[in-house]
């Protein structure tokens, strides 16, 4: 048992069920909101229909392109759909530069075409006609199948000359500018879509995507007749839509001030879109090493670990001086650890502060810090997904989740099935799938379904 002094500092951490509960009726009260057109404008959660209307068959056949912009890298795919539910996938990774990210939006595009060209080149396709599915990572109003509206960058991104625009008209004149190439924009999609449609190419039960990535989001397929912002015309020919959640947003209209902490209040202040996404700054991979960074600053501190080591004040400054030092990805190295060795925490402790011999009991205060913001992290998507497991009407419904915190913690599944178990309706069932790359293979398919339905 980790001392009492750590599990106090932890508290503000540990939801109560109380606490669980209410977050829980906020959040289903928030995608009312946002799915009704009366309230649509209130809500933080916009709940925006995708037009991506038919979910594969797994017959789909052809090479498509893809390409992936939001996660942790960009990439530029090329996919051979082989019916059989089988595809093979060559992909390249390329670099986004940190300036390009907050640059004009122009420049970003051309990059992106660039990357684009650059690949179909070397896959000796550039005489080719070639459709392509953007997965586009960020929360979209989308008014056709490859017309979508940035509302907001996030993660991350602030590219003046964006917001309010046509993403998919952006990338069809950056590649047009460049000329060098066939590429056909047929359809634009989030990541959660992608993930969707990837796990349904496999299991038809497949009714919601949750990425758990560098940012946080979800979609699930709903009843036309509980969309009120689609129109009749599309209502008449379909029964079903996608809906993309952006849950990122849960929170930015004060949803979650009895829940969050000095910490998160401290991360959005530094943060490049301050008062947004509050619910993705609790949740994601952006954010949580960071959240771990300022809690074991304050633990060193007030002197509640590394309490004997005579270097502290200069772990102190370590810390204070370093924003994102502690990254996201040393969270689930050191919850992979066990006791007593605890080799990945003791390496991380040597690499922060240069501490030869981690303590038993410092390595498992660090171990507790990084369990509890990472619970809380699961707790809150497993809300959101058992929220929308309650409103489909598929007794039972499969999940798809992908995303680098989702992928390579430790114990994040265990934690969201526990809390799911409790959040769940009884008589439902559920079971999540990881995906099989939904932005890059998910956006192929989307592009392949386009195709097949002119
Ligand atoms: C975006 C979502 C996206 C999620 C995961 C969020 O920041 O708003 O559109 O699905 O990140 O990548
Ligand atoms: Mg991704």
């Amino acid at each position: 048992m980790v001392d009492v002094e750590i599990r106090e500092l932890m508290q503000p951490f540990v939801l109560s069920d109380y606490q669980v509960q209410e977050v829980y009726s906020r959040f289903c009260l928030e995608i009312a909101k946002g799915l009704r057109r009366t309230t649509h404008e209130q809500a933080s959660t916009k709940c925006f229909p995708t037009y991506v209307q038919d979910l594969p068959t797994g017959d789909e056949m052809g090479k498509y392109l893809a390409l992936d912009l939001g996660g942790t890298n960009f990439r530029v795919l090329l996919v051979t759909l082989k019916g059989h539910h089988e595809a093979t996938v060559e992909s390249q990774i390329y670099a986004v530069p940190k300036d390009l990210m907050v640059g004009p939006g122009v420049e970003l595009f051309d990059h992106i075409a660039e990357c684009l060209a650059k690949f179909v080149a070397k896959h000796d396709m550039h005489n080719a006609y070639l459709p392509l599915g953007f997965t586009f990572s960020f929360p979209c109003i989308q008014m056709g199948l490859r017309e979508a509206k940035l509302t907001r960058w996030t993660k991350g991104f602030n590219c003046p000359g964006v917001e309010g625009e046509d993403v998919g008209l952006m990338l069809h004149d950056a590649i047009q500018r460049r000329g060098d190439a066939e590429i056909a924009v047929v359809a634009l999609l989030n990541d959660t879509t992608g993930t969707l449609m990837s796990c349904a190419h496999r299991n038809p039960d497949c009714r919601v995507g949750v990425i758990v990535g560098t940012g946080c989001n979800a979609c699930y397929v709903e009843h036309v007749d509980n969309v009120d912002l689609l129109d009749t015309e599309f209502k008449r020919i379909q029964k079903q839509v996608i809906v993309n959640v952006e849950w990122g947003a849960f929170g930015d209209h004060g949803q979650l001030e009895f829940v969050r902490t000095d910490y998160d209040r401290e991360v959005d202040r530094k943060s490049i879109n301050r008062s947004e996404q509050l619910f993705e700054k609790m949740t994601s991979g952006m954010y949580l090493g960071e959240l771990v960074r300022l809690v074991l600053l304050r633990a060193l501190e007030r002197n509640k670990i590394f309490k004997l080591n005579t270097k502290r004040a200069a772990f102190v400054a370590v810390l204070q001086k370093n924003v994102d030092i502690f990254e996201t990805k040393y969270i689930s190295e050191v919850e992979a650890d066990s006791f007593p060795e605890f080799p990945n925490t003791r390496r991380i402790v040597k690499q922060l502060f240069g501490v030869e011999k981690a303590t038993v009991e410092d390595c498992q205060k660090l171990k507790y810090i990084c369990e509890c913001v990472t619970k809380r992290a699961a707790t809150f998507v497993a809300i959101g997904i058992s929220g929308l497991i309650n409103k489909i009407i598929d007794r039972r419904v499969v999940v798809g989740i992908d995303g680098s915190v989702y992928r390579y913690h430790p114990k994040f599944d265990g934690y969201i099935r526990e809390m799911m178990q409790k959040l769940v309706k009884p008589g439902k069932e559920f079971d999540i799938m990881l995906s099989e790359d939904g932005s890059g293979r998910g956006a192929a398919l989307v592009a392949a379904v386009a195709s097949k339905t002119k």
